[in-house]
């Protein structure tokens, strides 16, 4: 069993990690900005940090630079995490200071996998642990494909109804507030503020299977980096529509799994 600090803003994403640590059997910590995650680092001495790449205020490829220029910390390896396009993450990365890079949403294996290389263990025996294909969604698929694929997430979390709902339930309250944000980031003229919120809500909505939703928030995250706040705020009809059949497909299944 290892110590791994998780340093994550998003909130479902940190509860997927959480979650996947304690299944591969390991310790997790978590920190949700840089200033906690090296204050933790040096108190903690954890054996390895999954560090998110956007963060709030110091980014996560600064605060690895630190945590590898403070002899107490250099030698805890750190493995970067973006949902950003892995081609631009593998460029940035060149110029970063992590040992590994993994891909949000975090895959199980993937993440064993790495954990075992960075830690010195041989790999195999957690993947064992993998989640099982799943079936139960089938069913859920008709000619208009639905707004949320249920397969997405029961990959990334295994068959458990109860850990899906909680998801669900964990998606659905950050991406209302996520929407209230972005609507007065567009308001206020704040385009690299709903960027960014776009980009957070994207992360979340790959994992809980939301494609379209995601695809959406894609398009308002490069319109708002470009700057001018009328670019992501004419995508807002579509990403309210979508959105919200996002929200009532998930609350559906939540009330007539009958856990909601
Ligand atoms: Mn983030």
């Amino acid at each position: 069993m290892a110590m791994v600090l998780v340093v994550e803003d998003n909130p479902v994403n940190m509860r997927l990690a959480v979650l996947l640590l304690r299944k591969a059997g390991h310790s997790p910590l978590c920190a949700v900005d840089a200033e906690s995650a090296l204050t933790m680092a040096r108190s903690a001495a954890p054996d390895l940090i999954l560090m998110d790449c956007q963060l709030p205020g110091m980014d996560g490829r600064a605060a690895t630079a630190l945590l590898k220029q403070d002899p107490a910390t250099a030698g805890i390896p750190v493995v970067a995490l973006s949902a950003a396009p892995l081609a631009l993450v593998r460029e940035s990365s060149r110029a970063g200071t992590g040992d590994a890079f993994l891909a949000k949403p975090l895959h199980f294996p993937d993440l064993c996998a790495t954990l075992d290389r960075l830690l010195g263990r041989s790999a195999g025996s957690a993947i064992a642990a993998v989640p099982a294909p799943i079936q139960g969604a089938e069913a859920d698929r008709n000619a208009e494909t639905p707004p949320v694929d249920l397969t997405v997430l029961e990959s990334l979390v295994g068959p458990d109804p109860e850990t899906m709902l909680e998801f669900f339930a964990g998606f659905v309250h950050s991406a209302l507030r996520t929407r209230l944000e972005l609507h007065r980031a567009c308001d206020e003229g704040q385009a690299h503020v709903a960027s960014r919120l776009a980009h957070s809500l994207r992360s979340s909505a790959l994992m809980v299977g939301a494609g379209r939703l995601a695809a959406l928030c894609a398009e308002i995250e490069i319109a708002g980096s470009v700057g001018t706040v009328d670019a992501p705020g004419a995508l807002l009809p579509a990403f309210e529509r979508e959105l919200e059949s996002v929200v009532s497909f998930l609350q559906n299944r939540s009330v007539s799994a009958g856990l909601s």
